[in-house]
């Protein structure tokens, strides 16, 4: 079987329509250059129905990175405005794909749609065939498929790929699968569609698995998974896919599955996303983290000192972390500054702002034993808040 994972980054769809995270086009614009540079695969550019600027940046966006080798997704549900507004917005995509949806559970048919299960099978292959019209390209997603019953999951998935579908997506909305129980649920479609399609997992952390139900979904024949930079998304985010590409790369004798994935660029689409959005990472986050490779305790400092095998299992060069990126003190030059604020994705500062960056840095340098990246991207922000407004 094929050991290559399609990366299919959502942090524009789904990461961007969670609190505190919405983007204006020329932020999506800005963080899309770094997705593409990173090497995912499918990029979810928005969802064009939804809003006059989420078109509007999915069309910016096909335009600008459309030919570049990254696929350009748009979400549509099952209806035709919806698709015909995606395939509209993809327009000027050379790899384009509509994702369309609907939801196959029985709580979300009875409560939400107020369907029956014929309704929603005949209005999904519809929409695939609709879709088809606009690209050779078009994802399926059953919305909470891992609270369906499996037959009739399993009747949607075969219809819909008859329709045209390339890709099945079967995610777990509400974050409340375990591992275990969601491979041999990945499982069943995987050998009722074959090699017709491609199988993709779209996972949700409520209970702090999106990871973990990722990998075990890939264990068991899903050969795309979902995901976002720093695990954003709606309510607690969805697969983070700095740790889910880590995961394969770190631990690839016992995982031989490959992604096209520029590791050495996690770091800085960490941080261009945290500079974007409200927050950042958590200190302790795995991979991206202000703290994930750093080294306090004496016994593993000690060790770690005498060989980094110790206490290291990945090499923070590969993932772009910067050298000795824990603290600037007072006693860093502007150089050691600007060239730490490449690091964190502010490539484009002229002399003049480096300047007034490093006196903002000596006089907090003054204050604190050693500034952080988190203080100095917020100097960064402050720079870039002095500048004209970008035009849409
Ligand atoms: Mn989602």
């Amino acid at each position: 079987m094929n050991q290559r994972i399609q990366i299919f980054d959502t942090t524009l769809r789904d990461g961007e329509q969670s609190p505190g995270c919405s983007m204006t086009v020329p932020e999506k614009m800005k963080m899309a250059a770094k997705l593409v540079e990173l090497g995912v695969d499918i990029m979810e550019a928005g969802f064009p129905i939804a809003s006059h600027g989420d078109f509007e940046a999915v069309d910016a966006i096909s335009r600008e990175f459309g030919d570049r080798g990254v696929t350009i997704a748009a979400l549509a549900r099952s209806t035709s405005k919806d698709v015909e507004r995606a395939g509209e917005a993809l327009k000027h995509a050379k790899r384009s794909r509509i994702h369309t949806f609907i939801a196959t559970s029985d709580i979300h048919l009875q409560y939400k749609l107020k369907k029956s299960r014929e309704q929603v099978l005949e209005e999904a292959v519809k929409a695939v065939e609709l879709a088809r019209t606009f690209t050779d390209d078009v994802e399926f997603s059953a919305e909470d498929a891992s609270r369906t019953d499996p037959e009739y999951l399993e009747q949607v998935s075969r219809a819909v790929v008859a329709a045209g579908a390339s890709t099945v997506n079967l995610p777990d909305t509400v974050g409340f699968s375990i591992p275990t129980e969601y491979a041999a649920f990945i499982r069943k479609v995987v050998q009722a569609i074959g090699d017709k399609a491609i199988v993709s997992v779209h996972c949700h952390d409520d209970l702090g698995l999106a990871v973990a139900n990722s990998l075990a979904a890939v264990e068991a024949g899903a050969r795309q998974i979902e995901c976002t930079m720093n695990g954003i998304g709606e309510r607690a985010g969805n697969c983070s896919l700095e740790e889910i590409v880590m995961i394969f790369k770190t631990r690839q004798a016992v995982l031989p599955y490959e992604t096209r994935i520029n590791t050495e660029h996690l770091f800085s689409a960490s941080q261009l996303l945290t500079s974007i959005i409200t927050f950042g990472p958590q200190p302790n986050k795995a991979i991206v983290g202000d703290n994930a490779f750093a080294h306090e305790a004496g016994i593993h400092q000690d060790g770690y000192l005498k060989n980094k095998s110790t206490y290291e299992i990945i090499d923070p060069k590969s993932v772009g972390v910067p050298e000795g990126k824990l603290v600037l003190g007072k006693h860093s030059g502007r150089h050691a500054l600007a060239d730490r604020c490449r690091e964190l994705g502010f490539t484009e500062f002229t002399k003049e702002e480096i300047d007034v960056l490093y006196q903002g840095f000596t006089a907090l340098a003054d204050r604190v034993k050693g500034v952080r990246n988190d203080q100095i991207l917020a100097l960064c922000k402050e720079i870039m808040a002095k500048r004209a407004p970008v035009s849409a």
